[in-house]
């Protein structure tokens, strides 16, 4: 397949400005990204994310996706290439300036340590603390109603090790949205929820996304992407194979060149990208 250019612009509301020119929220270009000098992860990506999209990451495993999460988060220094955020490199911005823009939420995360969940959840607002670096009441009730909107409020005072995966993910979901990010960047939020939560969890990312909410996930879910992101891009071993909307990206041709697989398509009376079946 050729590499379409990406279109992340499309449909989306622009509003950073430099020196009257419009900058993409986060830009890169001609990144590529090698492990341990070798190991060759990502190749000439090229993508703008601006603000208001909704951007789902897809493709099979190995393809990149967490490592280029790991770029647009500035987890990760590209190989080669430009990675910049509101236009200025990552490399030039320091932890917190980049935590006030972007909350990150890994796909594991190690807990193994005696904190409450309120407690991690309140850490999500190290960004925002001054002085001694102590929460106050507003702290606090922005983390509690960050623990409502992903239903763990009632394990508020549990301790974090001893939850469920899927009660600590929604924990860490929690944790980055009391950060109050401009983006949100989730990498397979939903993996470890069950088909309550899964949805419940889209539906919050949507909501964030509708109050201005820039949200870049990763997931493994099809219908899912087609039904909540607003752009797609496929990656295929470590390169963009295709990106755009995503009724022009679900179609059986794209998704048999990318994850080799054949699917069935049935289309939605809503005109949006189609339901897929895995043959
Ligand atoms: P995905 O998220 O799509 O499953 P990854 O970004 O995790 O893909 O991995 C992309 C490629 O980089 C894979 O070939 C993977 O084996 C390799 N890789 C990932 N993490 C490491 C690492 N820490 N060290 C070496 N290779 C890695």
């Amino acid at each position: 397949m050729k590499q379409t250019s990406p279109n992340i612009r499309k449909g989306c509301q622009s509003t950073f400005w430099k020196d009257g020119v419009s900058l993409p929220l986060i830009d890169l270009s001609a990144v590529s990204f090698l492990y341990n000098g070798t190991i060759k992860a990502l190749s000439d990506i090229n993508i703008s994310v601006s603000e208001g999209d909704f951007l789902v990451i897809l493709g099979p495993n190995g393809s990149g996706k967490t490592t280029l999460l790991g770029i647009m988060s500035g987890v990760l220094k590209p190989s080669g290439g430009r990675a910049l955020l509101e236009g200025k490199a990552f490399s030039s911005l320091d932890r917190k300036e980049i935590a006030r823009t972007i909350a990150y939420v890994p796909q594991h995360i190690q807990v193994d340590f005696p904190f409450t969940v309120r407690e991690v959840v309140l850490m999500g607002r190290f960004a925002h603390l001054k002085g001694l670096g102590i929460e106050g009441k507003a702290d606090m009730e922005i983390a509690d109603e960050a623990m409502e909107m992903t239903g763990v409020a009632h394990l508020a005072d549990r301790l974090i090790h001893q939850l469920s995966g899927g009660e600590r993910q929604r924990v860490f979901i929690a944790q980055a949205i009391t950060a109050e990010p401009k983006i949100l960047m989730l990498d397979e939020p939903i993996s470890s929820l069950d088909i309550k939560y899964q949805s419940q969890m889209m539906k919050l990312a949507q909501s964030l996304n509708n109050k201005g909410i820039t949200i870049v996930a990763t997931i493994h879910d099809l219908n899912y992407a087609g039904m909540y992101a607003k752009n797609i891009i496929l990656l295929k071993k470590g390169i963009i194979s295709a990106s755009g909307a995503p009724k022009d990206m679900l179609n059986r041709d794209i998704i048999r060149q990318v994850f080799d697989v054949e699917v069935t398509t049935i289309e939605r009376d809503n005109g949006s990208a189609p339901f897929i079946f895995a043959q």
